[in-house]
């Protein structure tokens, strides 16, 4: 044990600093996917209407009692809708009269990040898109 006290506390600080290091990149991952799933989560859910009680984008949700339209500023605002038909409300998923090319399934005229598209109405079973 030739070593100091102080080189023992000096190696210990640099573990400890790797080990924040790595927890940090771990939870920086770890938004990162919560983050993506949220986004498509968003994207699958988002409705034309907007809350009755605030004015803010409304999600599709689903209760004990079927689906219904909530309040994207929940739990800080409770306003719900009811909801017409299924598929009626949501942005995304606007019907069209498109047939998949991959399963001939309907299409969705949905929009992403580079404007609006044609989707399956399976996805993601299938992910058949096509251009508008
Ligand atoms: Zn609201
Ligand atoms: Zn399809």
């Amino acid at each position: 044990m030739g070593h100091s006290p102080g080189w023992y506390a000096y190696m210990q600080g640099e573990v400890d600093r790797e080990n924040r290091q790595k927890e940090y990149e771990q939870r920086q991952r770890e938004y990162a996917e919560r983050q993506a799933e949220w986004e498509e989560w968003r994207e699958e859910h988002l409705s034309t209407e907007k809350c009755p009680i605030c004015g803010s984008e409304m999600y599709i949700r689903e209760g004990k009692y079927g689906k219904f339209l909530g309040c994207s500023d929940y739990p800080d605002c409770k306003g719900v809708r009811k909801i017409k038909s299924d598929g009626d409300n949501c942005k995304t998923k606007q019907p069209s009269t498109e047939k998949c090319p991959k399963c001939g399934g309907k299409m969705y005229i949905r929009e992403g990040k580079y404007g609006k598209f044609l989707g399956c109405s399976n996805y993601p079973k299938c992910k058949g898109t096509r251009k508008i």
